[in-house]
């Protein structure tokens, strides 16, 4: 692998599940790392756990226009730029059909799963195209490939960042700078746990518990199991790393198999 000596990579939702665990990897592998999320405590935290002389941080809410060119200004008034932006923020809102999807739910999924990533992007860019390139991996899902019941909201949140990264692809090439997604299936974080409380409460069923809900999902998966934060990570610091440097426009999968049955 290139690693990511020299590197500067923003990382949002950084102190979520698969966040964290990319910004250990990417400040392991030589980069200096710009956390960004909600919390501020959170952030002193991590950074302090990957040491202060590699990790910075800043908090932010990724669906307002002046906390995203601040936070990508923090990052350039600490570390002299950015080479590389992990667009990773996200939220899985409720569980509902259409008609009984709460208005305002939708649209908080829609601002910080696609508003938040294309206002990154926005600020950005500019910057990266100072350095010449650079790499921007947005998070999707299985979620961004098919559909499920009850899920409108995030499904169509995760579509939508892969019709961006295309177009960010095509509009960033001659400047160097490379867009891609990750699409994880299920993942062992916070996010997994409240869908699947989400689903066997609305079930109202005594015989439902959190580890049957769990086991229907993994009997889609090939591998049988969730994946971990990890797993996730080492894709996004491939295609962060000057070893992807012919990828760009492109949906990997890091699923376990999820995608390759009948969905
Ligand atoms: P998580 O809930 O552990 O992490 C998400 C992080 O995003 C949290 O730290 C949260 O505070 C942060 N965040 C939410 N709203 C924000 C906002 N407005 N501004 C700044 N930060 C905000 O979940 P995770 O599983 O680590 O999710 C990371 C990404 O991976 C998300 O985009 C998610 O949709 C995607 N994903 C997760 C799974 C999974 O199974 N866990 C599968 C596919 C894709």
């Amino acid at each position: 692998m290139a690693g990511l000596d020299g590197k500067v990579a923003v990382i949002t939702g950084a102190t979520g599940g698969i966040g964290r665990a990319a910004s250990r990897l990417f400040a392991e592998e030589g980069a200096r790392v710009a956390l960004v999320d909600l919390d501020e405590g959170a952030l002193r935290e991590l950074a302090q756990s990957i040491g202060e002389e590699r990790a910075s941080y800043s908090a932010a809410d990724v669906t307002d226009a002046a906390q995203s060119q601040a936070y990508i200004d923090a990052a350039v008034n600490r570390w002299g730029g950015i080479d590389i932006l992990l667009a990773n923020a996200g939220i899985e809102g409720t569980l509902a059909t259409i008609p009984d999807y709460p208005v305002d739910v939708f649209d908080r999924v829609m601002a910080v799963n696609v508003r938040g990533v294309w206002l990154g992007i926005k600020y950005g860019v500019p910057v990266m195209r100072e350095r010449g390139g650079g790499s921007i991996v947005i998070t999707s899902s299985t979620a961004g490939i098919g559909g499920a019941a009850e899920m409108s909201a995030y499904n169509t949140s995760k579509h939508a960042v892969i019709g961006m990264m295309r177009c960010a692809a095509l509009e960033c090439a001659p400047h160097g700078i490379r867009v891609n997604t990750v699409n994880p299936a299920p993942i062992e974080t916070r996010m997994m746990r409240s869908i699947e409380e989400q689903r066997a409460a609305a079930l109202d069923d005594a015989d439902v518990t959190l580890e049957t809900m769990k086991r229907t999902y993994v009997e889609r998966i090939p591998l049988r199991r969730y994946g971990n934060p990890e797993e996730v990570a080492r894709m996004m610091l491939f295609l962060s790393s000057d070893d992807s440097s012919f990828c760009t426009g492109g949906v990997y999968m890091v699923d376990g198999g999820r995608s390759a049955g009948s969905r």
